[in-house]
């Protein structure tokens, strides 16, 4: 090898085999040279995780159970590979703190990739989040422990990357507003239900819901898409993020998903970052911060696209959007149990448990149900968590008998 070249970045993807982790891998093949897979994790998708092995030959692979990780580590063996196989929440944290690597992915979805996300922040590494649940859930605990331990936190969410873009040149997130800076404008392209009426949201299938007009991506942020519980969770994603006010940040509605968000200055100024509906252009963005690299997607046709539409949200039809304000008014555990709710509601919805139109319901009900706690620590966290959860399983089985 060239002796003048930097060492390559080593890079651990938890959640690879998902839709955030496949297009990371993209991203890295692209660059042999700048960037070493050292890590991966999946939860359960064994076959495609031992393909990525025998690809990238990572240093440690981990899976959920005990199961999945013998049967990996038996057919990595018998092909002549050395990569550690490992399972569990334990090893999950350990290889996001590893000391062999520099940058970890976080695209685990949901509340799941919470404990390895926070470990991979204390461990201060390059974070490159993706698993935007994590921060919702843990907020503050989040963002004092990217302070604390020196992380670079890099935004994946193409709105979050977007306005981190068009920020005033920040060395990373969590320095923010404050610097002339009046509202930040997240776009949403209002999902696949963006113009049918409340009522005819009651028949929506699992099916309809996970198929979003611009974005391919996992079930559970297709049916947050449907809901704009994802355009919810990304407010309070935001105001983490920068450290911005709840009433500093906007939702516009733009159906072409061409902006991926803007920042609003006191002059005037709006800096808008645009590009194609790809998420290896934030995955890229973030890899090489302050640098920039190939990612695989095309130019931009202007004159094909012709022309922009940008629409006012509907907090109406789309509740969750409300509740993500009240929460941030409310502060201390509402954001988590929000987050939590909805991963059951989702869960629920894709099982066929729960109609569509109910998902705000149950989040809305669990909210109810369930005090203000001010969040001490992950553990306590993770017991907060926990009983959301149950909360909004029994939100769920009550509307079922109902
Ligand atoms: P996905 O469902 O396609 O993939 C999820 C990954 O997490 C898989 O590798 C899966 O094996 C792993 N996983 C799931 N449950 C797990 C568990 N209990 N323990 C350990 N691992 C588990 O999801 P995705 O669409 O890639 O989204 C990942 C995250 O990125 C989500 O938080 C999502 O909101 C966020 N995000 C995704 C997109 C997108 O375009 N897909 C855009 C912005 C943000
Ligand atoms: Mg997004």
């Amino acid at each position: 090898m060239n002796s003048s070249l930097p060492d390559p970045m080593r890079v651990a993807v938890l959640g690879v085999t998902g839709s955030i982790g496949r297009s990371t891998l993209d991203v890295l093949r692209r660059h042999p040279q700048r960037y070493r897979l050292v890590g991966v994790s999946a939860h359960r998708r064994s076959p495609e995780l031992f393909d990525i092995c025998r690809e990238f030959h990572p240093l440690v692979a981990v899976t959920a159970g005990p199961e999945e990780a013998a049967a990996l580590a038996e057919r990595l063996a018998a092909g002549g590979e050395r990569t550690e196989v490992a399972h569990g929440r334990s090893a999950l944290e350990r290889l996001a703190s590893h000391a062999q690597v520099d940058a970890v992915m976080a695209a685990i979805v949901g509340a799941a990739g919470l404990a390895s996300t926070l470990a991979a922040v204390r461990a201060g590494k390059r974070v490159l989040l993706a698993n935007k649940e994590a921060l919702v859930l843990a907020g503050s605990l989040f963002m004092e422990a990217v302070k604390a331990h020196g992380a670079c936190l890099l935004p994946i969410d193409s709105e979050h990357n977007a306005v981190f873009q068009c920020m005033p040149a920040a060395p990373q997130a969590g320095v923010a507003l404050g610097r002339g800076i009046r509202r930040i404008l997240l776009t949403g392209s209002g999902g696949p239900f963006r113009t049918l009426a409340r009522e005819a949201l009651r028949g929506v299938t699992p099916e309809r819901a996970c198929a979003h007009p611009t974005w391919k991506m996992g079930p559970k942020i297709s049916v947050d898409s449907a809901t704009m519980v994802n355009k919810a969770l990304e407010i309070i994603e935001a105001h983490w993020l920068f450290s911005a006010p709840a009433e500093r940040i906007e939702v516009v509605i733009h159906p072409q998903s061409v902006i991926h968000s803007m920042v609003e200055y006191d002059d005037g100024s709006v800096l808008a970052q645009l590009g194609q509906p790809d998420m290896r252009t934030p995955i890229a963005q973030a890899l090489a911060f302050p640098e920039r690299i190939e990612a695989g997607v095309p130019s931009l046709d202007l004159p094909a696209i012709a022309s922009l539409t940008f629409e006012r949200p509907d907090f109406e039809r789309f509740p969750a959007l409300r509740i993500a304000y009240e929460v941030l008014r409310s502060g201390g555990s509402a954001a988590a149990v929000f987050s939590a709710a909805n991963e059951i509601a989702v869960e629920a919805f894709l099982a066929g448990q729960l109609p569509f139109a109910e998902i705000e319901s149950v989040i809305e009900e669990t909210l109810q149900r369930m005090p203000l706690e001010r969040i001490t620590d992950l553990e306590h966290l993770l017991g907060l968590d926990e009983r959301a959860r149950a909360g909004a399983w029994a939100t769920v089985a009550a509307r079922a008998r109902a």
